[in-house]
């Protein structure tokens, strides 16, 4: 139940509380009450003194009358009076409260000090308290011994002491409870103030444990508590960052599985197809049964490239592309390219140039395998999707120490709301052209990771219908 701090601040205050009323409580007891009473027994004390020398000084003709005025002098003062002799026989008794004689008593405190004893008493039936002092005396007041005044006894109610400490009690327990009710609601609302960001980082974090989706904390509270809340959202924004980038992968994953059985699929079916339609007599048909065969084969060809693409994607993914970098002269390699793409370009009508510039001394610094594999296919790309008669040119221009490579066709280009795209996995502008060229979508993906793994970057312009420009940067020496 108390389990919360601000409970727990509460409940102390509590107890502060009660604790200080105690110790008022006790202290206004003792100080004060007892002061009181004794107070009120040194005046019994003077008004014995005076009542003794009274009655040593009166003649005994005159003790009746000085008696009599004693009478009216204790009413007035609320007393009782009694004159003892020594066998404690009351020679003269006066009760302003006459409730109190012959009942039974209880002494709540005794003291005896030389001539006098001081005495509180609680009598039973009458629930009052009362105050006593005696007093021993040698008075002579006739010839009989018994006559003889041995002990004074003052008595007083303690009822007006009684009434005062009861009301000043009371009104210490009703300040203290003002004091705790105000108190209560103060403290509810600073300890409120204090623990109310400690609650709200504690629900953030029930929430998201609930949910698993991180929970940002609105700031208030002291520097303390900035600094602290400040440090979780920052820990939430991570969390919430890995998550989202867990989730793309996890969607980019599962993407990729239903690209790639896509496209293993249609060859595979191309290819059995083919050759179903082959063994079902096609196959003694001079018409088709080499045409079939060459299809199957080129179907083929295709899930072997396609294989080899994933391979690279693969080993890009696992950040297994292993590079071995070295100095090179780039027109060997873009001359070697150019050469092996000779056949294609020239089977598609297609003007392939490549603008070396012989006087190009620095070598150029990469993975020279790699490198030919971007340029191969950003040309290939530029003959595999271009019309006839088209042109492809390659060349560069020196920048310092860097060498900018252009490989620029002036085809049919690419739709500007696709730019952006060309570089994922699998994405074709029109699929079915794609296919039929013999493209698989992942070459400009290995491309723009190779380039990367190069500290590079890959551009790309395009316009429709007018050409597209694919450009980047290597490092030369
Ligand atoms: P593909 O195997 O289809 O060529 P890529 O990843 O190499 O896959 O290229 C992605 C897409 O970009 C292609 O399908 C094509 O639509 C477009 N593309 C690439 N190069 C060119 C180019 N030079 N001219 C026009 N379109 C191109």
């Amino acid at each position: 139940m108390f389990k919360t701090l601000q409970s727990k601040i509460i409940l102390n205050f509590a107890a502060l509380i009660i604790a200080i009323v105690t110790l008022l409580l006790i202290s206004f007891n003792y100080i004060v009450v007892e002061q009181l009473k004794l107070k009120l027994a040194e005046e019994l004390k003077t008004e014995i003194n005076l009542i003794e020398l009274g009655l040593l000084d009166v003649h005994e003709n005159k003790l009746d009358e000085y008696l009599h005025n004693l009478d009216n002098f204790t009413r007035q003062l609320n007393y009782n009076l009694i004159l003892q002799n020594n066998n404690q026989q009351e020679l003269f008794k006066f009760y302003s409260d006459t409730s109190i004689i012959n009942k039974d008593y209880d002494v709540l405190f005794l003291r005896k000090t030389g001539k006098y004893q001081i005495e509180t008493r609680k009598y039973k039936d009458a629930e009052k308290t009362f105050l006593l002092v005696k007093k021993s005396v040698d008075i002579k007041l006739g010839d009989n011994q018994n006559q003889n005044l041995r002990y004074i006894i003052i008595e007083t109610g303690l009822s007006g002491i009684e009434n005062f400490s009861n009301n000043v009690r009371f009104k210490i327990i009703v300040a203290a409870l003002i004091l705790f009710v105000f108190g209560f609601f103060v403290i509810k609302y600073f300890s409120r103030i204090i623990t109310s960001p400690v609650t709200k980082i504690i629900e953030a974090l029930k929430e998201f444990s609930k949910t698993g989706s991180p929970q940002l904390i609105s700031i208030e509270g002291g520097e303390e508590f900035k600094f602290l809340i400040e440090s979780i959202n920052n820990l939430m924004r991570k969390i919430e960052e890995d998550m989202n980038e867990l989730r793309k992968l996890e969607r980019y994953r599962s993407e990729f599985l239903g690209n790639v059985s896509h496209e293993l699929r249609t060859p595979i079916f191309t290819i059995q197809s083919y050759l179903e339609t082959l063994i079902e007599g096609g196959i003694n048909d001079p018409e088709i049964n080499i045409k079939y065969l060459k299809k199957a084969l080129e179907n083929l060809e295709r899930l072997n490239r396609l294989l080899s693409d994933l391979i690279d994607i693969s080993q890009i993914e696992a950040k297994q592309l292993r590079l071995s970098f070295r100095y090179f002269s780039i027109n060997e390699l873009l001359q070697k390219v150019i050469d092996d793409l000779k056949i294609l370009a020239d089977q598609k009508e297609i003007n392939l140039v490549f603008d070396k510039d012989d006087n190009l001394k620095e070598l150029a610094w990469g993975d020279k395998e790699r490198l030919y594999q971007v340029f191969y296919n950003l040309i290939e790309n530029s003959i595999r999707h271009n019309p006839p008669q088209t042109t492809v040119r390659v060349y560069y221009h020196k920048i310092n120490s860097t060498l900018r490579v252009f490989v620029e066709d002036n085809g049919i280009g690419i739709p500007e709301e696709d730019l952006p795209r060309i570089f994922e996995r699998f994405y074709r502008v029109n699929k079915e052209r794609s296919r039929e060229s013999g493209g698989t979508g992942l070459g400009l993906s290995i491309v723009k990771h190779i380039v990367e793994a190069h500290n590079s970057k890959i551009y790309c312009e395009s316009k429709l219908n007018q050409g597209t420009k694919f450009y980047f940067d290597l490092k030369i020496a």
